[in-house]
């Protein structure tokens, strides 16, 4: 090739908007490529590990630095994800960094460690040095380089920074930057025989051999060839750790064998992930109304890129995404499978391996890091032969989005109107539904939305003809909708009948559930044992040290706990305002729902599912299979048992408070609640006979519970949406929100009048705030938000544009500049 100069622009680590200019050396012209990653230097001594999003021949104005080295010699990224990424920094108002913080998994993202190196002035002179000087600069005359732990194993004390330090000073040595590979692949160690031992004369010579003074060694043989075959023309290689499992002390014996060359060791990278066949079950027959759901969709496929599939509850979407899925992996494309919840892909993934066996893998954040790369190098089609077999499907939340797809058929954003695909903290605060269709475009691919309460944007762009819809208005096998019994509690507090926080309806179906040998599930929207603890006399109630928020109480560690920060302290014995010793438990969550309820129904086998009983990777697993088996009778939790969850035996679903949802201070409450209630009772009776539903509610004639009874989604819909008009809301306005926060009181209160004048200046009336939102301080950090309302026929690039530049000019202000400022576009 012609000696060309080509730079690259590449993406670092770093909170800074933008890339880097370097220089590619003229050798490495040939092996570089976009999507490779190179480390550089920045700054006077720091090296990173960049990405290279570009290149090209313009030099820049100022004299560039070569890029140190190439670290892969193939992207691990593609120049469409480069693409996505770009999309998603632009549409939600963050850093390409950002962007590739959360995008690449951490394995990738090389750590830098600090190393010793001789000074190259130094000489070598015993009579200045120390004895610990002198071990050190010994050690380094032979491995040039070493990491502070292993000179403290040289010179055998820990502290050794001061020492260092000194001999820094001194021009003996200096510090340098190491890039460290922090993947690394799971490797297995095979044995085989020697082809010289592999007809039966020499093996037999071999073994009376061995079997003269060589006990172990024969041992050792003998399980080898018990494992690998007796036959010579197909003897298999062996796992080394199964001959350690039939041999004890084998190592020492192995090694000796292959020193000699009778045995040959190999080291090969293998899978993480168990192997799965597929079950090769029965076909799916589809019902007739599945059947005529599937052609339109078909059908509708052709012409819109984004449909909706509006199935009740247990209508079956499944299957339905099952038989698209088959058609996909006919014309060899890959499919991204999208579920709100981790939960929620514990369950699917085993419906979806029955089908597809190793094909569907899973990505997601209760997998550790080296999972993760492998996975993502499995899908980049970069992995080693033989390690796992391509994934065509991968299911997985929200981060999923980013696996290096290539040749993407079809995306399903199943449960399409859950809030958990809004990615909250950190930024790109991005809805991966919405990302979701613009990663389709570049692909290509279409996008199938399903939900049984659709979100209200969503059945928006439906009615406005941007998305085609293909509904499933009846349950598989004929099955009734639920139906749904509102209890009033005020009537049952009156009449002296309910127990605690249980109705007598409600214990009543519990109790006839149980003797039929059914189960029940119950949902209540809080974790904890009781809301909080307050204070007889006066009121008081214990607040977080660093949040403007009440302490929950936890039974099971008898703490008081902070969910917004994680800070517990212990149960105050007394009022900490007025010394009463009257402090009373206020409040209902799930492990107090577990507690009386094991009181009132002894008999009971109750399991409860909420953050504080899920943490474990395997928990999930735990909690289903018990009450897929049986071995639970009532499942309680949070919001975690609302979602597309499938059990067969459920016959009663209990929302134990429909109040505190309904009266949260949100304009999307009333759309929340109702998609919450229609979900978690969508899991009683869906497999045998009809289910039933009691919601306990102080205002049982709220419309929104009318709703949920009539399961009647188009009404709340109508209703909705003339609210969000009047008011100015989605789907009529888009918005984004400005969070401003810092330590102090009075500078962000400044800050944020400040701000929120001058985005007036720009935007008028459109501009809402400054206030404070529901949780005011978190962690010790003050929060005020200011609210930007943008009509749906506004341009929004120039709309986010004009943003950006009076934000940029607030955080020129010197007085401001230690005010966090935060993008949230479409908020949650
Ligand atoms: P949804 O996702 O719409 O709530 P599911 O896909 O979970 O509903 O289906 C509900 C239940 O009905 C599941 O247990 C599923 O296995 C069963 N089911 C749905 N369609 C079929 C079918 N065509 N053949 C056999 N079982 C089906
Ligand atoms: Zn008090
Ligand atoms: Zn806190």
């Amino acid at each position: 090739m012609d000696r060309i100069t080509l730079f690259a622009e590449v993406l670092l680590p770093l909170p800074v908007p933008g890339t880097f200019t370097y220089r590619i050396p003229f050798e490495l012209n040939e092996a570089v490529q976009i999507g490779q990653r190179v480390s550089v230097q920045f700054g006077s001594r720091k090296v990173y590990a960049g990405l290279i999003l570009e290149l090209h021949q313009k030099p820049p104005k100022t004299v560039p630095k070569y890029i140190i080295s190439l670290l892969d010699e193939r992207p691990v990224v593609y120049r469409n994800q480069i693409k996505f990424w770009s999309w998603i920094a632009e549409y939600y108002m963050s850093t390409l960094g950002e962007v590739m913080a959360v995008a690449l998994p951490s394995a990738f993202k090389l750590s830098s460690e600090s190393k010793v190196v001789l000074a190259p002035e130094f000489e070598p002179d015993v009579e200045t040095l120390s004895e610990s000087e002198f071990r050190i600069t010994e050690a380094l005359l032979e491995r040039e380089k070493l990491t502070i732990s292993e000179i403290s194993d040289i010179v055998g004390f820990q502290k050794v920074h001061p020492l260092l330090k000194n001999m820094i000073e001194r021009h003996l040595i200096y510090m340098e930057e190491e890039l460290k590979e922090t993947y690394s692949r799971k490797k297995e160690k095979k044995i085989s025989l020697s082809e010289q031992y592999n007809s039966d004369d020499q093996l037999q010579i071999l073994m009376d051999e061995l079997g003269k003074r060589a006990h172990k060694q024969l041992e050792v043989l003998i399980a080898f060839i018990s494992l690998a075959g007796f036959s010579k023309e197909n003897r298999k290689t062996v796992r080394k750790d199964e001959i350690k499992k039939k041999v004890v002390n084998a190592a020492s014996a192995i090694s000796t064998l292959v020193e000699k060359g009778i045995l040959l060791e190999t080291e090969q990278v293998i899978s993480r992930f168990e192997a799965n066949e597929p079950q090769a079950e029965e076909k799916i027959m589809l019902s007739d109304a599945q059947q005529t759901a599937f052609s339109e969709l078909n059908e509708k496929m052709e012409k819109h890129q984004v449909n909706l599939l509006h199935g009740v509850t247990s209508s079956g979407k499944t299957e339905l995404y099952i038989k698209l899925i088959e058609d996909v992996l006919k014309e060899g494309k890959q499919v991204l499978y999208l579920l709100p919840e981790i939960a929620l892909t514990t369950q699917i993934i085993q419906r979806l391996r029955k089908y597809f066996g190793d094909a569907v893998g899973v990505y997601h954040s209760r997998y550790n890091q080296n999972e993760r790369a492998e996975v993502w190098e499995n899908v980049a089609g970069i992995q080693q032969k033989g390690v796992h077999e391509p994934y065509k499907i991968i299911l997985g939340p929200r981060s999923a989005l980013f696996l290096p797809f290539d040749n993407l058929g079809l995306i399903i954003v199943d449960e399409e109107h859950d809030p958990s695909y809004k990615q909250y903290d950190p930024s790109p605060r991005y809805n991966a539904r919405d990302a979701a269709i613009y990663l389709a475009t570049l692909h290509e691919a279409k996008v199938v939305l399903g939900s049984a309460t659709p979100a209200l944007e969503t059945y928006f762009n439906v009615q406005t003809g941007k998305y085609g819809l293909v509904t499933l208005k009846e349950r598989y096998g004929g099955i009734q909708m639920p139906e749904i019994m509102v209890v009033n509690m005020k009537e049952e507090k009156r009449r002296r009948m309910s127990q605690s926080h249980f109705s007598s309806v409600l214990l009543n179906h519990l109790h006839q559930t149980l003797e039929e040998k059914h189960q029940a599930i119950l949902f209540q929207n809080r974790r904890g044992f009781s809301l909080r603890i307050e204070c007889d006399q006066c009121n008081w109630v214990p607040q977080c040290k660093y949040c403007d928020v009440t302490m929950t109480y936890h039974k099971k560690q008898d703490l008081l706990k902070c969910h917004y920060c994680g800070y517990s302290r212990p149960v105050p014995p007394i009022c900490e305002q007025c010394e009463s010793p009257n402090l009373v438990m206020k409040g209902f969550g799930t492990e107090k729902v577990e507690e009386e309820l094991s009181m009132l129904i002894p008999e009971a086998k109750i399991e409860r599912m909420d953050l504080d009983t899920t943490r474990s990777k395997n928990a999930f697993q735990k909690i289903f299979t018990d009450f897929e088996e049986g071995k639970t009778d009532i499942l309680t939790g949070t919001q975690m048992v609302t979602k597309g969850l499938d059990f067969d035996k459920v016959q009663i679903v209990g929302i134990l408070s429909a109040d505190n949802m309904l009266s949260f201070p949100d304009f999307r409450s009333h759309e929340r609640s109702f998609q919450l209630m229609e979900q978690v009772s969508g899991r009683a009776g869906r497999k045998n006979r009809q289910g039933k539903v009691i919601i306990q509610s102080w205002q049982p004639s709220h419309p929104i519970i009318r709703d949920v009874v009539d399961h009647d989604y188009h009404r709340m819909y109508v209703r909705e949406l003339a609210e969000r008009q009047k008011f100015r809301y989605p789907p009529y306005y888009r918005l984004v929100l400005v969070r401003l926060k810092h330590k102090k009181y009075e500078i962000l209160n400044e800050a944020a009048d400040v701000l929120a004048k001058d985005m007036r200046a720009q935007f008028g009336k459109r501009v809402y705030g400054p206030e404070y939102p529901m949780v005011s301080r978190v962690k010790n950090w003050y929060i005020k938000q200011i609210l930007l309302k943008i009509p749906r026929d506004h341009h929004l690039n120039a709309e986010k544009q004009n943003l950006k530049q009076v934000i940029d000019r607030f955080k020129g202000l010197s007085k401001f500049k230690s005010v966090r400022v935060q993008l949230d576009v479409d908020p949650q």
